[in-house]
């Protein structure tokens, strides 16, 4: 299955042409402006210019509402291909046009300044009084885009060519539909995902923090993180243990030699801390766990009678990222990794990477994320040698075995081409959250180059040395991403397994203050992550702030129930039931924890 192309959708043409209709707007209203770039993007589409003089939200409104105006006049987009000279004179007041005019002269770079592999043919666009350099695609008529289903959206800034030493441009953000009801739905979601931002949900629910003399990137978690990572990781040793997984544990930094055998120096440098010096030597944090696992792989002679290995290990890697690409979870520094290398032979691969793919499926399961597709990337012939190993019949062979082993195991997939890793090619698992947002949360990697740089082998059947192929894999990714990502699927109201605290016991006045307590103590024996609320606040408060937090059971209790030896139970979906016995919640709760059930 081939991904369909955002490019060949009419979405994308409605976008591209929403673009210019933009940029046409912008240039009635400020004629002095340069205009540099205007793609569409996921969901809809930027335009990056040179204004000369800054603007607000309020403009926005305007040029939204000109915008309409051009729309409904129903102007044709006019495709003429030019050549560099015509293009220039065109474009002569056009600095940033003029720029990307010698860049598609020149060849290699198309109009957005992305690399391209043959010299391009120069076209421009026009509608009405506007006219761009551009390839297209667009639609005929400016009456193709809907315009009850268009908005602005903001206003940011954005440096020329994403280069912090250009000048810094004025970027508007648009977004267009086919049908009103799209925009509506989008403008909802887009609500709803500001409401489960698991930055604020994290301060809220109290699970990290950043800290800014621990640094940028560096996630801090708190006592409430620390329960949920704890509960994954028991989950991801539950599951592994069962697959046969062997726990290993490796050291945070390591010499500069094994990532220089490893190739991580100096290809990947750019994404590695600097190094630190000490009695002559370098070392590295490390920003992978694979070397030192292939090095406990390669510690003795292996035979195929102990394949397939299976290393496992939440190992801490650090990676430099950018200071302005950090964001919250999901993009950090330092990331605690659900990491495991399989070592196995060829006949083995179709079964491991199976057993991978179940892995995924029952953590989808559990977490209720019903929609999820692999995105399987690929090596260009164009590459070898250059971005990926330079043996093309491996390369095939490979891709075709994790295909087919896809397609055994019935898992949706799109296939990309061009952006395999180095050594073998990638499958990253996008999942959409209850809301419909988009996150890419774990890669894996079938490796069949670097074992060899590492002298892996084990003896065959034949009693002849082989070399292992490598599955890397983390289906549960990083504990920063996956919790950033459940924050927002849940909404922060976790299932009572995951809950950082499950139950909270609130008496009705301080008359029930130590039966309170009793019960908090006995659910607690019983292995419940319970609290009694004994504070001066009058129970409604109690009940507020129990909801704040997302508590999935309150425990109520008030004289009545305190002489009759019951609770009354009020669950965070408003359910009740009242006096109860204790033994009966206790086992209720108890079920739902051994279950990891999503229900309350
Ligand atoms: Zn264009
Ligand atoms: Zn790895």
């Amino acid at each position: 299955m081939a991904e369909e192309k955002y490019e060949q959708t009419q979405l994308y043409r409605i976008r591209h042409s929403a673009a210019h209709v933009m940029a046409q707007a912008v240039l009635e209203f400020y004629p002095e402006t340069k205009y540099t770039i205007g793609p569409p993007v996921e969901n809809g589409f930027y335009y990056d210019f040179e204004l000369p003089q800054p603007i607000t939200q309020e403009d926005l409104e305007k040029i939204e509402k000109r915008m309409r105006s051009i729309i409904q006049a129903g102007h044709d987009f006019k495709k003429k291909v030019v050549s560099a000279d015509e293009a220039r004179q065109i474009f002569k007041d056009q600095p940033y046009k003029l720029e990307l005019i010698d860049g598609l002269e020149k060849g290699g770079l198309d109009e957005y300044g992305n690399p391209l592999k043959e010299k391009p043919e120069i076209s421009i666009y026009q509608q009405d009084t506007f006219t761009d350099l551009c390839r297209g695609p667009h639609v005929d008529n400016t009456r193709k885009i809907n315009p009850s289903a268009l908005k602005l959206m903001s206003i940011a800034g954005a440096y020329w060519r994403g280069d912090e030493n250009n000048k810094m441009l004025t970027r508007i953000y648009g977004t267009a539909w086919e049908k009103p009801d799209e925009l509506k739905q989008y403008l909802l979601m887009l609500e709803e995902a500001k409401k489960r931002d698991h930055r604020k949900l994290g301060k809220e629910l109290d699970i990290f923090l950043f800290d800014d003399e621990v640094g940028p990137g560096l996630p801090l978690w708190m006592p409430n993180g620390g329960i949920l990572i704890e509960e994954l990781e028991d989950l991801a040793k539950e599951l592994e243990n069962r697959a046969g997984y062997q726990r290993v544990r490796t050291p945070n930094l390591s010499k500069e030699d094994l990532f220089l055998h490893s190739g991580h120096l100096p290809y990947y440098a750019e994404s590695m801390f600097p190094p630190m010096e000490m009695e002559g030597v370098k070392y590295y944090v490390k920003p992978m766990n694979c070397p030192m696992h292939h090095k406990i792989f390669g510690a003795r002679p292996r035979s195929y009678r102990e394949l397939p290995i299976r290393l496992a290990e939440y190992g801490t890697c650090y990676r430099y990222e950018k200071s302005g690409e950090l964001f919250g979870l999901m993009r950090v520094r330092s990331m605690q990794m659900n990491d495991a290398h399989i070592y196995c032979s060829e006949e083995q691969f179709e079964q491991e990477f199976m057993g991978v793919i179940d892995l995924y499926k029952k953590y989808f399961e559990l977490f209720g994320i019903e929609k999820y597709v692999m995105r399987l990337s690929l090596h260009a012939k164009a590459g070898l040698g250059k971005k990926y190993v330079d043996n093309e019949q491996l390369w095939i062979k490979t891709e075709d075995m994790v295909r087919r082993a896809m397609k055994n195991g019935n898992v949706p997939y799109v296939e990309v081409e061009n952006e395999a890793a180095f050594y073998g090619p990638k499958i990253d698992v996008q999942v959409w959250s209850a809301i419909g947002r988009e996150f890419t949360l774990a890669t894996n990697q079938v490796d069949f180059a670097v074992p060899a740089r590492f002298d892996l082998k084990f003896v065959n059947k034949e009693g002849a040395d082989e070399i292992p192929l490598c599955i890397h894999r983390a289906p549960l990714g990083t504990h920063e991403r996956m919790i950033g990502f459940l924050l927002e699927h849940y909404a922060g109201a976790f299932p009572a397994w995951l809950s950082p605290e499950q139950a909270r016991v609130i008496p009705i006045t301080d008359g029930q203050n130590e039966y309170a307590g009793q019960i908090a103590a006995q659910l607690r024996d019983a292995g419940v992550r319970v609290s009694a609320d004994l504070g001066p606040e009058r129970m409604q408060g109690k009940i507020r702030n129990a909801q704040l937090m997302k508590v999935p059971y309150m425990l109520v209790v008030g004289a009545s129930e305190a002489e009759a030896g019951v609770v009354s139970l009020r669950m965070r979906n408003g359910d009740q039931l009242n006096n109860i016995p204790l033994a009966e919640f206790s086992a209720r709760v108890k079920d739902r924890i051994a279950r990891r059930a999503s229900e309350l």
